[in-house]
This record gives structure tokens, sequence and C-alpha cells, in this order.
């Protein structure tokens, strides 16, 4: 005799037992669909209102952590609560119960308001895998559209450079996005040495064409500062360099001011801007530095050698054995080291004296008022700035004692009145043929 699940004996009772059953489980579905919808507004309102930003770097890291699911689920629940604060039909049928969340789930990934109510009606109509398909098919009409742009914008780049019957150089041409954030970029910086090197502050790196005495327009001071990138570029090899080196920040910071914020002295930007005393703290925290002494004058009497805050074999170590950013529910794979006691205080660069954070937390940690203590048994405790603790676990959430009665009980309260072909699609069986499908649905597929 063979034993397997579809060796069961059917009687009129068990049969009768096992609808009985289907209906419950289809039923509470929907129970759990409508307090999703709930739930969803919840995470809505949190979001828009900033709660998660105390500490967290985003409304998903937050609801990963406080609710224990995923980041992948967690990023889906906020996405597609934002979405559904724009699609009232969908969200209405959520809160019915007449909509499961994974159709819900998939119609907003393509969803707009001009689409709703057609995308509506294939959710009510469809099985979820109906649904799913056909917002594949849609995605797809979406996705040829987007990457025909992208691809002329790709292929529409180009840089003209010939020379005019004056012997003038004229240069035009078009860049891509990326291309053209570096470039003006490059000009940039290129412009503010030519400045540094017109006022005589700044060290010239290279003895180029003459600056004119009057105050040079935009368009001549752009076309000196193209000059010195080729001129840069051409002297140093074509060498693009790590990309940490690439964008670097220089402090000029008073040894007294990174000691003691509340101190007089200078903070400044090269460049001239002004940054807070706890900002310099964060920069020095874990950084390349060189050390200048000044005279009374300002005049520089001494360069010391350029050094790395945190020497590369310790920050090795660190990296093993933080793994990622110590924040509470944080988890970002890379970060700076951050000394637990500042080194301009006299705190020591070692593995017990250093904490690896996120860039975000980093911030949190010197500017916004969070504290972090390393405790005798070596463990890191985090403090809000109101001085309250901010807990490794979050504290569990209380649930009744039968949530599926509670939920019930909430829902009918709510005027709901769930049952087991609430959520039952309009499908009759017929074969579901997508092309056709987006082709009726799809307001750019017309006329494809
Ligand atoms: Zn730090
Ligand atoms: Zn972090």
């Amino acid at each position: 005799m063979e034993i397997g699940p579809l060796h069961v004996d059917a009687t009129a009772e068990s049969i009768s037992e096992m609808d009985r059953l289907g209906d419950e489980i289809a039923e509470l579905s929907a129970h759990l669909d409508a307090a999703t919808a709930r739930l969803l507004d919840l995470i809505r309102e949190f979001d828009a209102g900033g709660g998660w930003n105390n500490g967290f770097s985003s409304c998903a890291h937050w609801l990963s952590c406080r609710a224990g699911i995923d980041m992948g689920a967690a990023r889906e629940r906020v996405r597609v609560a934002r979405a559904l604060g724009v699609l009232p039909r969908l969200a209405d049928a959520l809160a019915r119960g007449e909509l499961s969340y994974a159709k819900v789930r998939a119609l907003t990934r393509v969803a707009t308001p001009e689409t709703e109510e057609r995308l509506l009606a294939v959710g009510k109509a469809g099985t979820a895998c109906h649904v799913e398909q056909i917002v594949r098919g849609w995605r797809r009409v979406d996705h040829l559209a987007e990457a025909r742009e992208t691809a002329h914008r790709q292929k529409s780049r180009a840089l003209h450079v010939y020379q005019d019957v004056d012997g003038m150089v004229v240069v035009r041409g078009r860049l891509t996005p990326e291309v053209g954030a570096v470039l003006m970029q490059a000009l940039a910086a290129a412009r503010e040495t030519l400045y540094q090197r017109a006022r005589g502050t700044g060290a010239p790196a290279i003895p180029a064409a003459d600056v004119p005495a009057e105050t040079p327009s935009m368009a001549q001071q752009q076309a000196d500062a193209l000059g010195l990138l080729a001129e840069t570029a051409l002297r140093h090899g074509i060498d693009p360099g790590a990309p940490g080196e690439r964008y670097q920040v220089v402090v000029h910071v008073d040894a007294s001011v990174l000691a003691n914020p509340e101190e007089a002295g200078q903070s400044v930007l090269e460049g001239g801007t002004h940054v807070s005393a706890e900002t310099s703290r964060r920069l020095a925290c874990d950084a390349t530095r060189v050390i200048m002494r000044h005279d009374a004058d300002g005049r520089i009497m001494e360069v010391g050698a350029r050094t790395r805050t945190i020497p590369p074999a310790l920050r090795r170590a660190l990296y093993h054995r933080d793994g990622g950013c110590r924040f509470p529910g944080c988890g970002v794979s890379f970060g700076q080291g951050h000394h637990i006691r500042h080194w301009a205080n006299g705190g020591p660069t070692t593995l017990s004296n250093l904490a690896m954070l996120c860039r975000r937390h980093h911030r949190a940690v010197h500017e916004e008022g969070y504290q972090v203590e390393r405790w005798p048994d070596g463990e890191l405790r985090f403090t809000r700035p109101d001085g309250r603790p901010l807990h490794n676990v979050p504290l569990p959430p209380a649930v009744p004692d039968d949530p599926v009665q509670a939920l019930r009980a909430r829902n009918e309260a709510a005027g709901l009145h769930l049952h087991g072909r609430t959520a039952c699609p309009g499908w009759q069986g017929e074969r579901l043929d997508v092309g056709y499908a987006i082709d009726v649905l799809h307001p750019r597929a017309i006329g494809r």
C-alpha cells in the first residue's frame, strides 16, 4: 500500500471539513490584507513625519530593526506605503480585503494616478499570477521607452574641437550627466586654484598663463580653468587615481579647537567656508593629516609628514573586529574609524578606543548629540541626545493572547465583513494573452 498525501479517503464529511478550512484560510488572509493596509497607512505617516530619523538611515532600516523583517521586504513596504499615498483606489481595495497585498505590491510598481483605475480592474479580474505577468509586460514597455532615451543620450555624446578662422579654438559638446558632473567639479577646482594664485595666497602648482589684472568674466574664468586642467593632466599623466584621493576635503583647524569645540579659533574648509568645530572633529577623526605649525603672523614654520590617523594594519583589524557600522540597527558594512575619545583630547589610536561607524552615524555621533562609550565589559553603549539608551535589540511589542480574534474584532469594528470569497478574482478560467492585455491597457503601448 502506498502512503501519500493524495491517498486520503474522501468522505462527504471530510470534503465539507476541508471546504470549511479553505474558507477560513481565505477569510483570515483577507483580514491580514485589510490589516496590512492599516499598517501601510501608519508606515506612510511615520515615514513622512521622519519618525525613523533617530539614528536610522532610512524608514526601511528602522522597520527592519523594529519589526524584524528583512531589508528587502522592509524597503518594499515603505515603497508600497508611499505609492498608495497617491493611489487611493488601490489603497481602498486593500483596506477592504478585496485585493491581496501581493497584487497591490505588484500593481504599485507601475500604477500612476492616470492608470490606477485600469490596473485596479486587472487586479480584481486576474489571479496573483496574471497580475504579475501583466505588470512584467507593462514594465517592459516602460523600460523600452526609458532605454531608448538613455541610449539616445549616450549616443548623442560628442565633443567638437576645431580651429576658427582667427586662430581661436572652438570647443562645443554634449556630455553624459556623470561625465558632465566630473567636468564641472574639475573646472570649479581649477577656477579656485587660479583665483588663489591671482590673490597670491595659494602656492602655484604650475607656472601657467598669466591671469589678467581686471576681474575676468565667468566665461573667461572657465576658459582659463580648462587650460589649467589640460596642463595638469599632461604634466601628471592621465591617471584618475584611487577614488578616495580624487575628492578630498582640506580643513584648516586650530589644534585648540580640535581638542575643545567650545574654544575660539579657526575651522575652515580650503576655500574659506567656515565649518563647525564638531564637523572638523569628525573629519579629523579618521583622516590623512598634515600638521603645519604657524608663527604668530600665520607664516608656516614647519610642515610635518602626511600620515593616516589610523594606520592601515590597525584599520584592517578594526574592519575585521567590527564588520560594519556599530550603531544599533544599522548594519552598513563599510565605514570610518571613530575615536571614542578623540585623539585631539589624548585618546589613543588603539582598537579599544576605536569603533567603526558609517558616514551617517559618524555624523550622528559628532554633530547630532548621540553618545557612544565603551564600558569596562568591552561592550559599546549608545545613548540618544536626550540621554535615553539606544538598545542593540529592540524591546518586543505587546501581542494580544489571541491575535487572530483581536484582528477579526478590529476589522469588524471598522465595518468590514470578510468571508472566504472576498478576495476572489473575477477570472473564469480563460487563457491570459499578456501582449493583448498590455496593448489595450498601457498608454505608451498604443500605436507601438
Ligand atoms: Zn569620530
Ligand atoms: Zn551606521
